[in-house]
């Protein structure tokens, strides 16, 4: 589904609403994370349905380690051709060579969201782990890729980076802040440190001027998504416009 023009929401139902992006800057296709998907199909159709062919991706680049946003990345960077980026804190993750972490506090007692829990679950239990991938190179923040500015945003893990393209003010933000199943600042049992996470968003806010915030898992936020980023940091109640939503 296009966000806005050039920026494209990919996923269904699965993962918790979980979410990748796709971006054609006019010259170059980047995606930004690959869904829970093992084959990674739904790309591969979304680039069919762009008229876009496999070989068009040029790099796939990923917000942080966790399972369901990595499910498609072995499979599409050999049907794509890709090079595949990521902090260099969560490569070897994302190789297969480390386990991913799981916060202290997080066991198989269900937590809120509620709705989360089979995730939750999974998590606990290292189940769904998708099939290695080689990474290619390292981002960290202040780097540029494509039209991107890498921002980093620790927390959820320590690892977490997000992608602020300006000249949309659109901000591709993982799972720093979720719209599903309400919108809050990620999912607090399976964020790492929920404090540095906060303090990430509040620097995002005064670093980036985003209308548009993509998120890990939901609708992007396609109005007004600084002022909800802002909100979310000070405790506030917010009523953020999601996309799709009438
Ligand atoms: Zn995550
Ligand atoms: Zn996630």
């Amino acid at each position: 589904m296009e966000i806005i023009p050039g920026l494209y929401s990919l996923g269904d139902n699965s993962g918790g609403y979980v979410r990748a992006f796709l971006i054609d800057d006019g010259t170059e296709l980047t995606l930004i994370d690959t869904l829970l998907d093992q084959g990674g199909k739904l790309v591969l159709a979304e680039l069919d349905s762009l008229g876009k062919k496999p070989q068009d991706l040029k790099r796939i680049i990923l917000t942080h380690a966790h399972q369901s946003h990595l499910g498609g990345l072995a499979a599409l960077k050999a049907a794509t051709g890709a090079r595949v980026y990521c902090h260099d804190w969560e490569a070897d993750i994302i190789e297969g060579k480390r386990k991913v972490e799981v916060p202290q506090s997080t066991t198989l007692f269900p937590q809120k969201p509620y709705q989360i829990y089979a995730l939750q679950v999974a998590f606990v239990l290292g189940l769904r782990m998708p099939p290695p991938c080689q990474v290619d190179e390292n981002l960290k923040d202040g780097d540029h890729i494509g039209p991107l500015t890498v921002m980093g945003a620790p927390g959820h893990t320590p690892g977490s980076i997000t992608f602020y393209w300006p000249e949309k003010k659109a901000l591709i933000a993982g799972d720093i802040v979720s719209t599903w199943p309400e919108i809050a600042l990620g999912w607090p049992q399976i964020t790492l440190d929920n404090k540095q996470n906060r303090e990430s968003v509040g620097k995002l806010c005064d670093m980036t001027q985003a209308e548009v915030i993509c998120v890990g898992h939901g609708q992007p936020v396609i109005q007004a998504a600084n002022q909800v980023m802002r909100d979310l940091v000070a405790g506030k109640d917010t009523n953020p416009v999601l996309l799709g939503a009438s």
